[in-house]
């Protein structure tokens, strides 16, 4: 029996590629006759022609299957949505805009077949994008490795090929936040990894405003990692420290010399700094309550409007 591998497209607004997509990989996974392929897109509420765009490929091809959310969720609630949707041996999760080259499938399928749980693809050049862009994305990489116990590859794409018992293993991680290339580092087995030059995007527009990558670097570190919080601990004994340093500097002075006219600059740079690093804290503190208030609404990630699954299957709902 052939290996079945299940292909995972999450979809906003992809209308005007959707078809070309579905054509260039086409034609590479018709080289690989060892393989039963199948393609899940997931509709994440997109505001254009991708949903009748998809319902048109899955009438013309008995393999290609469609979820539709009923609004925007984001990326990650699709990715889920599709795993949590497949039954394939192997999985492959690739974006819709050809930024993640079809042609790489068949290499990457050959690592998993070399005894891989994963093969993932990584850029080496970040061509087309800005520089202060990059910059700010190696930084995180830097910190977050630092940071947390997971080492996340620098330059990894959500583009790769895993087993069904990794699968499986990232189905268990029960967060409501999920921050994918964190979970994909978390539950370990062996990733081989395939270096390629950026791309362009084939059509349309990227999703991601800077703002949105920023806030999406911080859930990454803060789900990870309580370091930020010991960072605060940390801050508040050295300051402690200094402080009650400074009272017997002071105390010393004042029983030697008497009472000298008190520093008011000292006072003052004293009073904003701690400012700063109260408001700082109270901060991080927030950024974790906000993680626990999100986890324990326990809504469900994703809510499906419309499916179309293989052999009728009833799709499975966005509660973890
Ligand atoms: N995407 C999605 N939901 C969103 C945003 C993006 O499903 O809210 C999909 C999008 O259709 C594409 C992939 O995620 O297939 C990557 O998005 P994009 O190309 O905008 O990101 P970039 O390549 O610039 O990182
Ligand atoms: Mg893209």
């Amino acid at each position: 029996m052939s290996t079945t591998v299940d292909i995972i497209v999450p979809c906003y607004n992809e209308e005007p590629g959707l078809n070309l997509f579905y054509e260039e990989t086409r034609k590479v996974l018709d080289t690989l006759p060892d393989y039963r392929f199948s393609f899940l897109f997931v509709n994440d509420g997109s505001r254009d022609g991708t949903l009748r765009e998809m319902r048109r490929l899955a009438a013309l091809h008995a393999e290609v299957h469609y979820l539709s959310f009923s609004r925007n969720f984001g990326k990650e609630a699709a990715m889920y949505a599709g795993l949590r949707n497949v039954s394939g041996d192997l999985v492959i999760i690739m974006d819709a805009d050809l930024q993640h080259p079809p042609a790489m499938i068949p290499e990457m399928l050959q690592g998993i077949e070399e005894g891989y749980d994963c093969a993932a693809a990584r850029r080496t050049s970040r061509e087309g994008e800005s520089r202060i862009r990059s910059f700010f994305s190696r930084a995180f990489y830097r910190l977050s490795n630092r940071l947390t116990d997971v080492t996340m590859a620098e330059g990894a794409v959500d583009f790769r090929v895993m087993t069904r018992r990794m699968v499986n293993a990232i189905l268990e991680l029960s967060e409501v936040e999920r921050f994918s290339k964190g979970i994909f580092a978390w539950v370990g087995f062996e990733t081989k990894w395939y270096p390629y030059e950026n791309v362009e995007r084939a059509v349309g527009t990227t999703k991601w405003s800077f703002m949105g990558l920023f806030r999406y670097a911080i859930g990454g570190i803060t789900s990870f990692s309580i370091a930020p919080l010991r960072l605060v601990t940390g801050t508040g004994f050295v300051i402690s420290l200094c402080a009650f340093i400074y009272i017997l500097i002071t105390l010393v002075q004042t029983l030697l010399f008497g009472i000298t006219v008190p520093g008011y600059v000292t006072l003052l740079c004293a009073v904003l700094f701690l400012g700063g690093i109260i408001e700082l804290s109270v901060g991080i503190l927030g950024e974790y309550v906000a993680h626990i208030y999100l986890e324990a609404k326990d809504r469900p990630l994703y809510i499906i409007q419309e499916a179309r699954l293989g052999r009728d299957r009833e799709p499975k709902g966005g509660k973890v």
